[in-house]
């Protein structure tokens, strides 16, 4: 089958968060299955375009509205990604060094969908499917429907894959003269809550709307940031797909960024070492359990919990308990997060920032790993955690819920309901329990280390559906 992924971020091309683990891996791994793969991208100022070789395969201008970029397109040369990547050159749009949070985010992103539709009609064979990603693509589904430049696509199966529903791209209507001619007739399918809405044009153009964990989609028929009624419209063609993990990226056993590897064998020996590395790298003490959070620091992710929970948990076991935190985000939990670095010296510390190579040494050298997240379309961070043998602490929402079971009915991980300070606490208070009995603590690290996150099955899943798709043509 050929299959095209478009999406804003892939690793390790671009990385902001889960969306790029994904679309690094699930492409890799149906080209393994026999499928031909193609990831299509922006080509961003990152470390990975500066270092590899690319070759320009196609090039053109593109019109947006009264503006007009010249564009390139870049085929990686050795596909050493083991599936064809492909990046979108838009000099004065994308030659900057950050994903998103640009002022013309809106113009990038329209471009790169214009661009890409370009690639794939200037070829000679149509793809069986393409897949979109999230709302950076969420138009594709649309113009490859109605307009008139790109009606060779116009029975091509498309399916959006929804990594987080909270953004959706809106823009107004002043802005629709950005999109390919058009006709007129169709306009009302642009349109939720009198905006341009692209998400929710994804969600109405294409042949299936996948979530990323089956508990997910459940939420967001009644909590969608206004997408409800939509998505309960969509329901008959809608499926979750709980996401894997490139275990060949994430394993203890070989993973060159930690500094002991280890396996279910050896992991407590492993594990300690790491933790050592880490707590001397940041003050702390390694003969106490370690409660490590790595993400972005937003409400959505727990992250106002976070400050008050910390200091709760570290004053009710003064000096008992390690809490590290790395992440950014909204300024102001920053700010709470370092202000208790003073009172809380040698027990709780902060990396404000990006750090890939330490987020893989926080999974392998932490006993529990945070997540108290309000919304989680999948999560993968639980995932990593369980693979390297870090208990996860976890909300019971989306895909956290379809992950971690509470050790308490024999599964991988500690679990609470609400997302409050009252409940982290209670959560961290028995993990600081189950960190004195080494045999049930162990235990339990052994079968998150056991379980099978890995892709095989659920791209089996993904090429269900598009094989459901392809029938409908
Ligand atoms: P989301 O995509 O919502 O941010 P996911 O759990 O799906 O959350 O994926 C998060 C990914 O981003 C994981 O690979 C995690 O390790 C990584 N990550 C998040 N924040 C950081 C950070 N500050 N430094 C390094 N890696 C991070």
């Amino acid at each position: 089958m050929e299959i095209f992924h478009i999406s804003a971020e892939c690793y390790p091309v671009a990385k902001v968060g889960g969306l790029a683990d994904v679309v690094g891996a699930l492409p890799k791994y149906q080209n393994n299955a026999g499928h031909h793969v193609r990831v299509i991208m922006p080509c961003y100022d990152t470390k990975f375009r500066q270092e590899n070789e690319f070759e320009c395969v196609h090039w053109g201008h593109l019109k947006l509205g009264n503006f007009s970029f010249p564009f390139n397109i870049l085929k990686e040369k050795s596909d050493k990604l083991e599936f064809e990547l492909y990046l979108v050159e838009i000099p004065e749009l994308f030659d900057r060094k950050e994903v998103y949070g640009y002022e013309d985010d809106i113009e990038r992103f329209l471009s790169f969908q214009i661009a890409a539709l370009d690639l794939i009609i200037s070829r000679n064979e149509i793809p069986d499917v393409i897949n979109c990603h999230d709302h950076h693509t969420g138009l594709i589904p649309f113009i490859m429907l109605y307009c008139d430049k790109y009606q060779k696509l116009r029975n091509t199966p498309s399916m959006i894959t929804i990594h987080n529903g909270l953004y959706q791209g809106q823009f107004g209507f002043d802005k629709l003269y950005y999109l390919p001619e058009f006709d007129l007739a169709h306009v009302k399918v642009l349109e939720w809550d009198n905006c341009i809405n692209s998400l929710a044009v994804a969600i109405k153009c294409a042949w299936a709307v996948t979530t990323v964990s089956p508990n997910y989609l459940n939420e967001i028929n009644y909590s969608a940031n206004g997408l409800e009624s939509l998505f309960n419209l969509v329901r008959h063609k809608s499926k979750g797909i709980l996401n894997g993990i490139d275990e060949e990226v994430w394993d203890p056993a070989t993973d060159g960024m930690l500094e002991k590897n280890y396996s279910i064998k050896n992991f407590e020996k492993g594990k300690q070492e790491n933790k050592e590395k880490l707590c001397n790298l940041f003050n702390l003490d390694p003969s106490k359990p370690l409660f490590s959070f790595i993400g972005r620091l937003l409400e959505e992710k727990g992250g106002d919990l976070l400050p008050h929970a910390a200091a709760l948990a570290l004053s009710e076991n003064f000096q008992q308990i390690n809490i590290l935190i790395l992440g950014s985000g909204n300024a102001v939990i920053e700010n709470q997060l370092n202000s208790l670095l003073s009172d809380y010296k040698g027990n709780f510390n902060t990396f404000i920032g990006y750090n890939e190579e330490l987020a893989h040494l926080i999974y392998a050298g932490s006993d529990f790993l945070l997540m108290p997240s309000r919304v989680e379309p999948c999560g993968l961070n639980q995932m990593y955690s369980l693979r390297y043998g870090t208990i996860p602490i976890v909300r019971r929402t989306g895909g956290l819920k379809d992950t971690v079971i509470d050790f308490g009915d024999d599964g991988n991980g500690i679990c609470h309901d609400q997302a409050s300070v009252g409940d982290i606490c209670y959560s961290i208070q028995r993990a600081v329990d189950l960190f004195q009995d080494k045999k049930s603590l162990n235990k339990i690290r052994e079968i998150g280390m056991k379980t099978d996150h890995s892709w095989g099955r659920v791209c089996q899943e993904y090429v269900e559906i598009y094989n459901l798709i392809i029938s409908k043509k």
